[in-house]
């Protein structure tokens, strides 16, 4: 699949969430996009004798298939959950000298903020559902085992976790810039816009025209990260403000705002503010029209 295909097209005839093929024609819907959750059970850290920290658990198994759900990723929610997450873990573990040589010294409450994302949101790699799994009882310990164990670096997660962070800070740094006023800023959107479409190339997935009612193009994408990064371009396609963070200094949460305008995220300490901000912008409003 060739990505930067689709970017140039859709630069070219500046349609909206659509698909054309090379002739601009042939609309097929571009935001069904799907992913399978895979919950593990029980994460684990790998021992700290080897070099690399792994991260990893048993899938569910059922008739020998592991259990999938399939999730439309319509809604930036995974990518919202995934810029969270990066706010939420210390600066320094995102450096490169740091994930190189990253073994033990990842504090335990980082570990348990990805394996937390993890069991919220699913397993973040591709996992072969299509194949058979075998699940027997374990002759160590007498429980049920299987050989469905995924595991993967705890540095590698890092390193796409910082990933998605950029390629969303890249768009959220160009996204107001308005070529035709400010023309100052036109060479650093451009810049920009470049580095960020380096990224789109990066996302894989596979694709399958469904042919109801009308045809739909569905896509499958493998990777959570992959996933975060397509809810990103589909953001840059229709040059929405569907993610936004908290206004209030100190939270920074990011959110998806409903109604659009809202600049406070949910937290009832966020949303207070918000409210006072309103009260005290009425209350000038009325004291000048006196
Ligand atoms: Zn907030």
């Amino acid at each position: 699949m060739n990505n930067e295909k689709i970017v140039k097209v859709r630069e070219k005839t500046n349609k909206r969430n659509v698909i054309t093929n090379d002739n601009g024609n042939l609309p097929l819907l571009a935001d069904i996009v799907s992913y399978p959750k895979i919950e593990l059970q029980d994460y684990e850290m790998s021992t700290e004798t080897v070099l690399e920290i792994y991260l990893g658990g048993y899938a569910t198994i059922k008739n020998k298939k592991i259990i999938a759900e399939e999730i439309m990723a319509k809604e930036p929610l995974l990518l919202v959950s995934l810029l969270n997450l990066y706010e939420s873990l210390p600066e320094d573990i995102f450096i490169n000298s740091y994930i190189k040589y990253l073994h033990s010294p990842l504090d335990e409450d980082c570990i348990e903020k990805i394996i937390a994302w993890c069991e919220k949101f699913g397993y973040p790699y591709e996992i072969d559902t299509s194949k058979e799994y075998k699940q027997y009882i374990s002759p160590l310990f007498g429980t049920m085992s299987s050989d469905a164990f995924f595991w993967f670096p705890v540095a590698k997660f890092l390193v796409d976790l910082r990933d998605v962070y950029k390629m969303y800070s890249l768009y959220d740094s160009f996204k107001d810039i308005d070529e035709e006023t400010d023309t100052d800023k036109k060479a650093i959107k451009i810049k920009k816009k470049d580095e960020f479409i380096k990224f789109i190339s990066t996302i894989t997935f596979t694709e399958k025209i469904e042919i109801g009612d009308s045809v739909k193009l569905n896509r499958k994408i493998s990777s959570l990260f992959d996933v975060a990064k397509y809810q990103i371009v589909l953001l840059y396609v229709s040059g929405s403000n569907d993610v936004r963070q908290c206004r209030n200094i100190g939270c920074n949460t990011y959110f998806i705002p409903k109604p659009r305008n809202v600049r406070y995220c949910s937290n009832p300490k966020c949303y207070k503010q918000a409210r006072l901000r309103k009260e005290t912008y009425s209350h000038k409003k009325t004291k000048t029209v006196d």
